[in-house]
């Protein structure tokens, strides 16, 4: 089984406008509305690649006033809801694309957590005994302490000891569990990501990203994979003799390549629940990215585009 834990996930409305101008009132051409958390979105990834065949379970917190669009995403791939429904409503994030392509996001904070909604999903996580991949995916909701993503990884581990966990956080959250003790197997950072965790502009090229990774803050996490957009990624695998990745892939006329981190993370643990390891992961989560920006869907990928990608040394080269 299969799970991904978000708990801060949200709502965006994209409006596209002509002219966007501060201070004014801008009027819309179109929006539209999809369910944007990071790890409803990996979730809807891995199952599309493992065959909706509900071997994904979705775990961590809606607001109840709004969660039916969420809970009927997930059914209609096959995910299995394990969603605690808290007071309120699921955060809306905004984004405004005006007629040149720029884009502006307003980003709600999310539902406040209590202490015991947190240890109600930490004991929910604690039921399930057959997991092989794990996602804790995106911001942490406000309320959660710093540290909650490593009481996550510890709580994955005391009953899923082989379980892989794949963390896809930024910030603080990140930070702090990288400095922990409780330490993830598999972390995505984009190049921008990357730039805050080391507090230094990481310039988006290969060379620079490599450097960038024999920093020691990443020298306990077993694989640490840098997602560069269009440009592919560089990778790091292994603790005691680390090896290091360029990973080049064919262009392709992106559609939409929001989403793609996630798809990523979707297919990352769909190799996990093949048992796969190393280079075939990171394969199958750069073809997932791919299959992702060739799609207007955010976070959706077609089952034949990624095995394309996936078995053509030419568009994925490690
Ligand atoms: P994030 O969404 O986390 O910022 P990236 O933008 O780095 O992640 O994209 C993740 C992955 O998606 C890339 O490594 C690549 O595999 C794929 N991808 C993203 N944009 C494109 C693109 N324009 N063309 C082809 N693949 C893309």
């Amino acid at each position: 089984m299969l799970l991904t834990i978000t708990t801060n996930p949200s709502i965006d409305v994209v409006y596209q406008t002509n002219f966007f101008k501060l201070g004014q009132t801008n009027r819309e051409v179109s929006h539209y509305q999809v369910i944007g958390g990071k790890g409803i979105n990996a979730g809807r990834v891995a199952s599309i690649l493992t065959g909706n065949k509900e071997n994904v379970a979705a775990m961590g917190f809606v607001g109840r006033d709004n969660s039916a669009g969420i809970i009927q995403d997930l059914q209609e791939y096959g995910v299995v809801n394990k969603m605690i429904q808290v007071p309120g409503k699921t955060r809306f994030c905004y984004t405004i694309i005006d007629g040149k392509g720029q884009k502006t996001e307003l980003n709600e904070v999310g539902q406040q957590i209590s202490t015991e909604e947190a240890n109600q999903l930490l004991e929910q996580i604690s039921s399930l005994t057959n997991l092989n991949g794990v996602s804790i995916n995106g911001s942490l909701a406000p309320n959660l302490p710093e540290n909650f993503y490593s009481q996550v990884i510890r709580t994955v581990r005391e009953k899923n000891p082989r379980a892989k966990i794949v963390l896809d956080t930024s910030g603080a959250a990140l930070k702090s569990v990288l400095m922990g003790k409780d330490l993830p197997d598999y972390i995505k950072p984009n190049s921008e990501e990357l730039s805050e965790l080391l507090a230094t502009d990481v310039v988006e090229e290969k060379n620079a990203v490599l450097s960038a990774l024999m920093n020691p803050i990443f020298k306990n996490i077993p694989n640490v994979l840098v997602s560069m957009g269009a440009h592919g990624g560089v990778a790091k695998v292994g603790i005691e003799t680390p090896r290091y990745y360029k990973i080049k892939i064919s262009s392709q006329l992106a559609v939409n390549p929001e989403g793609s981190g996630d798809a990523m993370i979707g297919g990352i643990l769909s190799a996990l629940a093949y048992g796969k390891s190393n280079i075939d992961v990171i394969r199958a989560a750069m073809a997932a990215g791919m299959a992702n920006a060739v799609e207007a869907k955010t976070g959706f990928v077609q089952k034949s585009t990624f095995n394309r990608f996936l078995r053509s040394d030419k568009d994925i080269h490690v």
